[in-house]
């Protein structure tokens, strides 16, 4: 257990009206949580402060070589008016898993979660109530030491800041249309492609830039080694359905094992659907297209739960997928996720995590 020393802000700001657009990622709640960590003592001065700008020394090691990771989960209000996160353990496993890629000291996964519940209560009337809208939280972990040479930090900060946003499909579940890359490629096996960390994203950055200037909203990633088989898209692990089955690429090191992939799995299984965890090429996709087998593409994360493909651009060629219109299965998985996550439905599997009465 943490001993979290908690300094409320003596000048709070204004919450954004309800009903006003949030976006995503763009306001910042009153409210953040930090604790330290120094070789020797370990984590220490867990504690929630005002939200406030850091003051570290340019020479910090974050800056030049991006040891760094970062989580990335919801707080919102269920039908009971409380307020619940969405399997925050898979969240804290998932944290030391890539701690230990980028040589981060590991963090007890009750900390962190303890950690998040905290610095959720404090600012939880910033939690916004209406429909599909949530409080994004954000965790992540710098490297602090003040050194121009490489080798792991032996300081760092363990942060968390909460941003309410708006609901990801204010108008509709509308499916994207996704820009398959043949040139970059975003991580191989061995390298850091299962951890989430701001590299991966930095890598991904110039691919994501040519799918936007073709109109395309995301770029699905193939490996880095024979660029034929499918890895996942920006943000999100992919889903096919084909001819009746799930199939989903395998965890094979250089995806990120999403939890929301996980959840995936577990509902369509408990639907009696058969899932596949596997290699699927690129040529598999295309000849499920061109024999009217591709029956559903859907990427899975934390934002937007489910996020049909409507589109895929393969080289000269555009797949289009269920007329573009989101799939029964992918409206199902929505609907089951949500509600869940909500209470509407019941919590088979244990997944809703209460944070804070209202
Ligand atoms: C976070 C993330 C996902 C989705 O993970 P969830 O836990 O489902 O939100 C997928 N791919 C990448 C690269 C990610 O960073």
């Amino acid at each position: 257990m943490l001993d979290i020393k908690i300094t409320r802000t003596t000048t709070p700001k204004a919450k954004p009206e309800k009903g006003a657009p949030l976006g995503f990622g763009k306001i910042f709640t009153d409210h953040m949580f930090v604790m330290d960590y120094t070789e020797g003592l370990g984590w220490h001065d867990p504690r929630v402060v005002p939200f406030h700008n850091l003051s570290i020394s340019p020479a910090c090691m974050v800056f030049h070589y991006g040891q760094e990771m970062f989580e990335g989960l919801k707080a919102y209000v269920g039908v009971d008016g409380k307020i619940y996160m969405f399997r925050p353990d898979m969240n804290a496993k998932r944290t030391n898993k890539t701690n230990r890629r980028l040589c981060i000291p590991e963090l007890p996964e009750e900390d962190f979660v303890q950690a998040i519940q905290a610095v959720v209560t404090v600012d939880k009337d910033w939690i916004p109530a209406d429909p599909g809208t949530s409080l994004y939280i954000r965790p992540f972990i710098i490297a602090t030491d003040e050194y121009l040479g490489v080798k792991p930090s032996d300081t760092y900060k363990f942060m968390v800041i909460l941003s309410p946003s708006g609901a990801y499909y204010a108008s509709g579940i509308n499916p994207v249309g996704i820009w398959i890359e043949d040139e970059y490629v975003r991580a191989v096996k061995g390298g850091m492609g299962f951890a989430k960390t701001g590299g991966n994203y930095a890598c991904s950055l110039a691919g994501q830039v040519k799918a936007h200037d073709d109109g395309y909203s995301q770029v699905l990633w193939l490996d880095g080694v024979e660029r034929k088989y499918i890895e996942e898209v920006g943000a999100m692990n992919i889903f096919f359905k084909i001819d009746g089955k799930i199939v989903t690429p395998e965890l094979s090191g250089s995806i990120l094992p999403g939890v929301t992939r996980d959840s995936v799995i577990n509902l369509c299984k408990s639907w009696g659907m058969e899932v596949e965890e596997r290699r699927i090429s690129i040529d598999e996709v295309a000849e499920a297209h061109k024999n009217g087998k591709l029956e559903e593409v859907f990427g899975t994360g934390t934002a937007a739960v489910i996020s049909p493909v409507g589109k895929l651009r393969w080289k000269d060629d555009v797949m289009v997928i269920n007329n573009d219109k989101i799939g029964e299965v992918s409206q199902k998985i929505y609907d089951t996720v949500t509600g869940i996550q909500l209470g509407k439905l019941e919590d088979k599997f244990g997944w809703r995590f209460l944070v804070c009465e209202k």
